[in-house]
C-alpha cells in the first residue's frame, strides 16, 4: 500500500537528547494539531549513546505520527537532517533541533507565510542567542558575515537549519549528492522564493551541545568550500604578491653583488626570514588547496551517505 501523502513532516535529529525528547513531543504535538493539518514526525536518532532511541521507540507506540530512521552510528548533524528528509512524505517540512533551542511554536507563523504569503522557504532568523558561549557567539558571528561576503549568493546570517520547506525543495535538496553538506547553503542555492521569521533563542532545555569545535569548524569549512572560491583566490593573490616582491629582492641582490663593494656577511636574518615566510605561505596555500581537494576526494567514492539500522518507515 502506498504510504499517504500528509500536509507537513517534522524532521528532528537526535545525538543524545534523552532529557528533551518528552517536552519537545509534548510541544511539537500540540502545535502540530493546533494547525489543524496532517503531520508526521520524523526522529532520526544519529547513534546516541543514551536512552533517545528507546524514548523514541516508546513515543511510537502510543503516538502514530512518530516515525524513526535509527542511523548505523553518528553521522553528523547534517547527514542525518538528510536522512530524515529523504523519507517524508509532507507537502511542507520543517527541520527543527531536538533541544528545543528552536522553539516549536515557531513553526505556526512559519506555515502561515508559506500559506497566505506564498514563500517556498521560511527559514528562523535569530535575534538574540542565548546561554552559549562567548567563543561559539563570536565565532558564529564573524563566519556568517564573512560567508555572507564571499559567496555570490545570498546565505542569510544568523540562521540555523530550523525552517519550513515546500515538498519541491526538499526534492530539489535531495538531487544535491555532496557528502559535506552544508544544508542552510544549499538551500539558499536552490532559490525560490525565500522569507524569515525572526525569534530569540533560548538555552537547551537540557542535556548539552552535540557540536564539538571540531564538527563546527568542519561545517563552517564545508560552507566556505562549497560556496566560495575566495580562498583559492587569496592563494593567488599572495603567490602574485610574493613573487613580486621576490623579483625586486633578486633585482636588488643582484645590484650589490656586481654594482657596489659592500660584503654581504651577516646575511642569516634575511635569510631566515624569506624561508619561513616564503614556507609558511606556501603551506597554507597547500592547506586551502587540500581543503577542496579532500572534498573532491570525498566526492569522488560515491559512498552512501548514512546506514540505517531500524526503522518504522514503510519504503516507498
Ligand atoms: N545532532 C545530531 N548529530 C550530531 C550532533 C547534533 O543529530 O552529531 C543534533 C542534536 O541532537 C540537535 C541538533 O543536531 O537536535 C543540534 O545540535 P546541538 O543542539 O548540539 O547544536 P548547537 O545548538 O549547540 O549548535
Ligand atoms: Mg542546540
Amino acid at each position: 500500500m502506498p504510504a499517504q501523502p500528509v500536509a507537513l513532516s517534522v524532521v528532528i535529529p537526535i545525538y543524545n537528547e534523552e532529557a528533551n525528547l518528552p517536552l519537545l513531543h509534548q510541544r511539537l504535538s500540540q502545535v502540530m494539531q493546533g494547525l489543524g493539518q496532517s503531520y508526521e514526525l520524523i526522529f532520526v536518532n544519529d547513534g546516541s549513546r543514551d536512552q533517545s532511541l528507546a524514548l523514541v521507540k516508546a513515543l511510537a507506540q502510543t503516538d502514530a505520527q512518530v516515525k524513526y530512521v535509527d542511523l548505523s552510528r553518528n553521522f553528523g548533524h547534517q547527514i542525518a537532517v538528510s536522512a530524515g528528509l529523504d523519507r517524508t512524505l509532507g507537502r511542507h517540512v520543517v527541520i527543527i533541533d531536538a533541544d528545543l533551542q528552536d522553539p516549536p511554536e515557531l513553526i505556526v507563523p512559519m506555515y502561515q507565510k508559506t500559506q497566505h504569503e506564498g514563500y517556498e522557504v521560511v527559514y528562523a532568523k535569530r535575534k538574540k542567542r542565548q546561554g552559549e558561549s562567548w567563543l561559539k557567539l563570536l565565532t558564529a558571528k564573524w563566519f556568517y558575515r564573512i560567508l555572507a561576503n564571499i559567496t555570490s549568493i545570498h546565505i542569510p546570517v544568523d540562521t540555523g537549519d530550523f525552517r519550513i520547506m515546500d515538498r519541491r525543495v526538499v526534492e530539489a535538496l535531495r538531487q544535491m549528492p555532496e557528502a559535506n553538506k552544508f544544508l542552510r547553503g544549499q538551500i539558499s542555492w536552490i532559490g525560490y522564493r525565500q522569507t524569515f521569521v525572526e525569534y530569540e533563542r533560548g538555552e537547551r532545555h537540557g542535556g548539552k551541545t552535540g557540536y564539538t569545535y571540531s564538527k563546527m569548524i568542519r561545517l563552517a569549512l564545508n560552507g566556505v568550500t562549497a560556496f566560495s572560491d575566495f580562498p583559492i583566490k587569496i592563494v593567488t593573490f599572495l603567490g602574485f604578491t610574493v613573487s613580486l616582491f621576490a623579483f625586486l629582492m633578486i633585482l636588488w641582490t643582484f645590484f650589490v653583488k656586481y654594482f657596489t663593494n659592500i660584503e654581504v656577511e651577516k646575511g642569516w636574518t634575511s635569510l631566515m626570514v624569506a624561508i619561513m615566510f616564503i614556507g609558511g605561505v606556501q603551506l597554507i596555500g597547500l592547506g586551502i588547496l587540500g581543503e577542496y581537494v579532500s572534498r573532491i576526494n570525498t566526492d569522488a567514492r560515491r559512498r552512501p551517505l548514512y546506514f540505517v539500522r531500524e526503522t518504522n518507515i514503510e519504503a516507498n
